[in-house]
């Protein structure tokens, strides 16, 4: 059990800054995902976690005790890495015995130990078979057996499921999430994949270029990106952006863009100059009688909804509508936002304009 706590941390390799002041904190008991595009900077944060790289500066608290300069093995941790390296001359009692065998551990408690993780994984039948003929799936339980049989304060997991199937991966995804719910421990996952991270994740962290863009739960970040860059990883298809130059007093609950005027969610703070506004496929639909105009260039097909692309006077706009809608390529038709999801970012910055319903999305921003 473990609360992680991330001030100010920083990592330089050289000239090059991979992680630049990263605050946040884990709670106890956690699914928490570090979640970014390749080389943001994600396994580099993991590894100062656990200890396996120094941070140039700033902290780590584990539980209240600073431990930024403590190596791997005085943090109490355990890591399950994407290539999980099992022994692969030993069966898979001896891989999972192995971290309790090298601590001097009697053989009694070894064998109970054992045998209590086995029953939490559901590998009680293939104690005793080797591991190198193993499913990939098996082969992933063992690495987690040998990592949940030292009982750690927490466990740190670098894409571990990065190299299964997409179905299969869906699967290891729920049962270990499922685990996760039985076992309670602390959990700190990298992945780049935003479903992964909304799917499995209490909160998540999103990095970009060695920055902490956001940190929230799932549907606080889906619905109040604090900047664009969050806007358009999170989400299939991403936010729409229309941009459009404007000025927003401050309080201000509307935004014209050119005559058509759009009410959003709560009160902004002044800005002027490029301003974008944001808007998820699924808060647009279409409406013959609505002012603001739009051409249909492209229609997609996808069972249940359909997502159709439109053009707009300020940018191209995708709406996901359901797909008993009849829609024609070439029409102008009105198109409506809804007014309680709408977001306005500076462009310039990308950054969210500060709106009540998003505070607290950027406070942890
Ligand atoms: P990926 O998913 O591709 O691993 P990531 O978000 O985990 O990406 P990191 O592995 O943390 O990214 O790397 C962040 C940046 O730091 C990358 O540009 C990488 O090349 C650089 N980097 C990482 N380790 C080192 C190192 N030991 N020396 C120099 N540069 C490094």
């Amino acid at each position: 059990m473990a609360q992680i706590r991330i001030e100010n941390l920083r990592k330089e390799f050289g000239a090059f800054t991979a992680v630049r002041s990263s605050s946040f904190t884990i709670e106890d008991g956690e699914f928490f995902m570090l979640l970014g595009p390749s080389g943001c900077g994600k396994t580099t944060t993991l590894r100062m976690m656990a200890g396996l790289e120094l941070p140039t500066s700033g902290h780590i608290y584990i539980d209240g005790e600073e431990v930024s300069q403590k190596r791997a093995s005085q943090r109490d941790i355990a890591f399950v890495f994407q290539m999980f390296a099992l022994y692969p001359h030993m069966n898979v009692r001896k891989n999972i015995s192995y971290p309790l065998v090298s601590q001097g551990m009697s053989r009694a408690d070894v064998r109970r130990k054992v045998a209590e993780v086995a029953k939490i994984l559901r590998i009680e039948d293939i104690l005793e078979r080797p591991v190198g003929g193993l499913s990939g799936g098996d082969r992933q339980r063992v690495a987690l057996g040998r990592a949940i049989v030292r009982e750690p304060k927490a466990f740190f997991m670098d894409e571990p499921l990065g190299a299964l199937d997409a179905e299969f991966r869906e699967h290891m995804a729920e049962e270990l999430r499922a685990l996760h719910d039985r076992m309670g421990a602390t959990t700190v996952y990298v992945t780049h994949d935003q479903l992964e991270a909304m799917q499995m994740g209490d909160k998540i962290v999103v990095m970009n270029h060695g920055v902490v863009e956001q940190f929230g739960v799932p549907q606080q970040i889906y619905d109040w990106p604090a900047t664009k860059f969050v806007a358009e990883f999170i989400g299939t298809p991403p936010m729409n952006f229309l941009d459009f130059e404007g000025t927003v007093p401050n309080g201000a609950t509307q935004v014209a863009l050119g005559e058509a005027v759009f009410t959003v969610p709560e009160q902004l703070t002044g800005a002027q100059g490029a301003l974008t506004l944001g808007v998820r496929p699924e808060h647009v639909t279409l409406s013959d009688a609505a002012p603001y105009r739009a051409e249909v260039l492209a229609q997609e097909y996808l069972g249940t909804t359909q997502i159709i692309t439109l053009r707009t006077a300020h940018g191209l706009l995708k709406a996901r509508i359901a797909s008993d809608v009849p829609v024609r390529l070439g029409e102008v038709t009105g198109v409506l936002l809804d007014a309680r999801k709408l977001t306005v970012f500076d462009a310039t910055t990308g950054r969210a304009l500060v709106s009540k319903g998003n505070q607290e999305a950027l406070r942890h921003g």
